[in-house]
Formats: structure tokens, C-alpha cells, sequence
């Protein structure tokens, strides 16, 4: 099978791994890429939020299966052009996608579905917002109603803080605080199957304790030790399959990644966000426990079989990823700074690997090229084992200014 994936992050990295290890891909390519995936792909530059440049790229290489990573290209109608050229495509259509790119449609969606979130208003001026604000008292939870690479929520006690971020935003959905810890639980689904994946929990506070600003995440693992058993079939019985049921009903499937981001509260789940693709950094420490070959999978949504598909299997072990981030990094990321201690971070048994995010080739130098540089990722029996081989890896790279969590799954490891 000749795969072409769509992105250049860490996600894309993984995948890429991913797919290159599987003995159906016969030809792996990625476009836009980076310095990381141009190592086990063929990497092409094409602008990936153009639908057209996107598909005769496809065509051009013949391939048979089009991975759509990021949000952007998914919400830009990206899959829906190479659809329209009769490739398979991994990855929802536009309308689908709005699941992410629009809070209050996915709110709408959760509603005709009986799916439990929080509850919550949409606003459009500020007098509507202090409204909402002061129905739900603190904490409050401003997000943007748009696309914000996971910087659009605020999370805040001060009022002032909140009101000026829901006056900064166009639309904004302003919903009760949920306690409790996160889960982030992916599925893959062709619009009808749902299957889902293993647990994840991810970082998003940009500082060791959870604090700091919001970011797209520094760090993730995966098995969750403390989660409640039986966990996924519930998420899947009241959350995944009645929102893939409600989007068919609606006349928008979605076939692709489900991705709901859930907090486990004392008066039980509730989703906090709806992801219409694979997460970044989840994504790094779930795919390092698949066993089955993912190619295979990917094309099963694609082609709407995803019935026939054995069951996945996984590793019985422990992932972790640790994200290597810029100075800088979420507000204003120095970019151009050279990388060192690449190859000596590697493991030769392969349970150690540095994934790349924003890095670009230069010669033979590797140099930073965005906020998230690199992704740490190892795996291990346990967490522990995990934990220590991916800060031993992080502990050979050299970055100038480079700033990465320390208490990357420490609590779930203890
Ligand atoms: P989101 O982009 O919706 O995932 O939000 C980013 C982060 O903000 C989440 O991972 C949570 O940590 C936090 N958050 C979002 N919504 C809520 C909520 N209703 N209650 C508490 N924290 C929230």
C-alpha cells in the first residue's frame, strides 16, 4: 500500500514510524513533514491546508491510502478533496470535522446525543458573558468557539481575567468547571464501527505541578494505572458510539479519529472537548503500544470495513513521551537554534526515540523550527521503566534555551 500522510508534527512523526514498520506499506510519504520524518519517509513540500495541491500530490504518487494528521487541513476540507478524487482518505469531511472546529456545534451534537458534558452558554457580547460567568461562579472556563491549537480555553478564579478573554474572542462557550482527573480516549471510526484505543493522559500546563500557561501538551503516557476498570466500554457505550450515531443521523458522518477529551468527575464522565483527529502528544505513547500494523487499520475507516477488523492488540507494557519545547514556548518560541545529541538519545533496542515536532533540516545540522521541537518517547514493562528511559534519552539532547516537564506520569509511576 503507497500511503502519503498530511502534517509535520510529532503526531506525523509517529504515524509515520508507525506506518513505516508495517510490512503492507510498500511506499511512505508525508508532506509537509520534517527533519525527523524525512528519515523514514519521502517528504514533499506542499502547502497542507490546500485541498487541490493536496490531492494531485496523491495522484502524482498513486497512493492508496491519505492520512490527514492535523486539525487545520481536516476543518479546511482537505479530506474531501482527495475523497472527491476517489482515494481513500483517513480522516473526516469539513462538515465532521466542525465536531472540533466549532465548540458550540460539538456542544449541539453532544446535546441531540445524550452525551454528558458540562453545561454551558454561548455568548457573543460581553454582557451575555458576565451573565454566564456569574450563573456558573468560579472557577470559570472561557473557550474560544474557534480553531486555537488548544490556547483558546482559559481556565481562571479572576473574573476580570475571564471577562476580557470572552471579550478578546468573537464567540465564546462558557460552561461550568469539571473537577477531576483527564483522560484522553481516541477511536477509530468509518462513520458507523467504533473502535476504540487505549487510554492516554496528557499535559497541558507548561510548567512541572501543572502550572504555567495552556499548551498543545508536554508530555503524555499510556497505560492509566488509576483509572477506574471498565472505563473504555463505558466511554464507548455513552459517549463515542452515540456521537458517531448522532453525526450519521445528522447527515455528517464522521469516519476517522474520534477524540474525546474526558474528565472523570465525582458525578462521573463528562466530555470536556471533542478532537476530529489524532492527539498531540497521545498520540506518541498509544501508537508506541499498538501491535497491530496500523496501515491496515487506517484504510478500514478509509473504506468503511472497519467490521471486519480483528481485534487490536496491544503491548502489556508502559509508554512516555516527554515534549522538548522552545525557549519561549507557548507565548513567543525562538525558533533557528541547533539540536545536539540526536543519535545518542536513540536506544538501540528501539525502546527509546526522539519524534520530531518542529525541527528542519540544515545540512546535516538539525535546527528548531517551532514551539514543540521534539517528543521524547520510550516504553518500558512499566511506567517507571518507561519514565526513566525517556528522561534518560531527554537527558543526551541539547537544545538552546529548551524547556520540557519533569513530572511527566511521575504521580501515575508512584
Ligand atoms: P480544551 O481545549 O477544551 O481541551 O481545554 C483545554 C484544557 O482546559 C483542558 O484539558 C482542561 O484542562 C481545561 N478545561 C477545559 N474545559 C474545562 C472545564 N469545563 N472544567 C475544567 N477544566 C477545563
Amino acid at each position: 500500500m503507497k500511503v502519503l500522510v498530511i502534517g509535520g508534527g510529532a503526531r506525523e512523526h509517529a504515524l509515520c514510524r508507525s506506518l513505516s514498520q508495517d510490512p503492507a506499506v510498500t511506499e511512505l510519504h508525508c508532506a509537509p513533514g520534517n527533519a525527523g520524518i524525512a528519515q523514514v519517509a519521502t517528504v514533499h513540500p506542499v502547502d497542507q491546508l490546500d485541498g487541490a495541491q493536496v490531492t494531485a500530490l496523491a495522484v502524482l504518487l498513486g497512493a492508496e491510502l491519505v492520512v490527514v494528521g492535523p486539525e487545520a487541513p481536516l476543518v479546511a476540507g482537505v479530506a474531501d478533496a482527495v475523497r472527491a478524487a476517489g482515494i481513500p482518505v483517513f480522516g473526516p469531511s469539513a462538515e465532521a470535522a466542525l465536531l472540533e472546529g466549532s465548540k458550540a456545534f460539538a456542544k449541539d451534537v453532544m446535546a441531540g446525543a445524550g452525551v454528558p458534558t458540562a453545561r454551558s452558554y454561548v455568548c457573543t457580547t460581553g454582557a451575555e458573558a458576565a451573565e454566564a460567568l456569574d450563573a456558573f461562579g468560579p472557577p470559570y472556563v472561557v473557550k474560544d468557539d474557534g480553531l486555537a491549537a488548544g490556547k483558546g480555553v482559559v481556565v481562571t478564579s479572576d473574573r476580570a481575567e475571564a471577562l476580557a478573554h470572552a471579550e478578546a474572542c468573537e464567540r465564546v462557550v462558557i460552561e461550568e468547571y469539571l473537577d477531576g482527573p483527564e483522560v484522553s480516549l481516541f477511536a477509530i471510526t468509518d462513520g458507523t464501527t467504533v473502535l476504540p484505543l487505549q487510554p492516554a493522559q496528557d499535559f497541558k500546563r507548561a510548567l512541572d505541578g501543572d502550572q504555567g500557561p495552556n499548551t498543545g501538551g508536554m508530555g503524555a503516557y499510556s497505560p492509566l494505572p488509576w483509572a477506574p476498570e471498565g472505563l473504555v466500554e463505558d466511554v464507548l457505550a455513552t459517549v463515542l458510539q452515540p456521537t458517531v450515531d448522532e453525526l450519521r443521523r445528522r447527515g455528517t458522518p464522521f469516519s476517522g479519529l474520534l477524540y474525546a477529551g474526558l474528565a472523570l468527575t465525582s458525578r462521573g464522565t463528562r466530555v470536556i472537548e471533542f478532537n476530529a483527529r489524532f492527539g498531540d502528544p497521545e498520540t506518541q505513547v498509544v501508537l508506541a503500544r499498538l501491535r497491530t500494523p496500523l496501515a491496515g487499520v487506517l484504510h478500514a475507516s478509509a473504506t468503511g470495513t472497519l467490521d471486519q477488523l480483528e481485534p487490536l492488540r496491544w503491548d502489556e507494557g508502559a509508554a512516555v513521551t516527554v515534549v522538548i519545547a522552545a525557549e519561549g514556548y507557548p507565548a513567543a518560541p525562538r525558533t533557528g537554534d541547533p539540536i545536539e545529541g540526536l543519535a545518542e538519545a536513540e536506544a538501540a533496542d528501539g525502546t527509546a526515540y526522539v519524534l520530531h515536532a518542529g525541527t528542519k533540516a540544515d545540512g546535516e545540522r538539525v535546527l528548531s523550527a517551532g514551539g514543540r521541537v521534539l517528543s521524547v518517547t520510550a516504553t518500558g514493562v512499566d511506567l517507571v521503566e518507561a519514565r526513566e528511559r525517556a528522561y534518560r534519552s531527554v537527558g543526551r539532547i541539547s537544545l538552546a534555551g529548551g524547556q520540557h516537564r519533569g513530572d511527566i506520569a511521575l504521580k501515575a509511576a508512584q
